[in-house]
């Protein structure tokens, strides 16, 4: 799935919401967050985020390696 690293943190721009065919971007309160569950990897989010807060899990950088369970965690409370 598409994961939301913290650059998203105080930005928390609408634009990915808008574009997701799926409905799996949820607020999260400091930041947006990806419901892996749902998320079908089409990428549109990516394009469409003005922080270049968004990755696909496989190609997450090492500094934002925490946001994979930060995205999955939410969902599982
Ligand atoms: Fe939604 Fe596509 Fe982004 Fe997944 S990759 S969160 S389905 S816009």
């Amino acid at each position: 799935s598409h994961v939301i690293t913290s650059r998203c943190a105080g930005i928390r721009d609408q634009a990915c919401r808008e574009v997701c065919p799926c409905e799996c971007i949820f607020d999260a309160g400091d930041q947006f967050v990806i419901n892996p569950d749902d998320c079908i990897d089409c990428g549109a989010c990516v394009a469409a985020c003005p922080a270049d807060a968004i990755y696909p899990d496989t190609d997450l950088p090492e500094q934002h390696l925490a946001a994979l369970a930060y995205n999955r965690d939410f969902f599982r409370r």
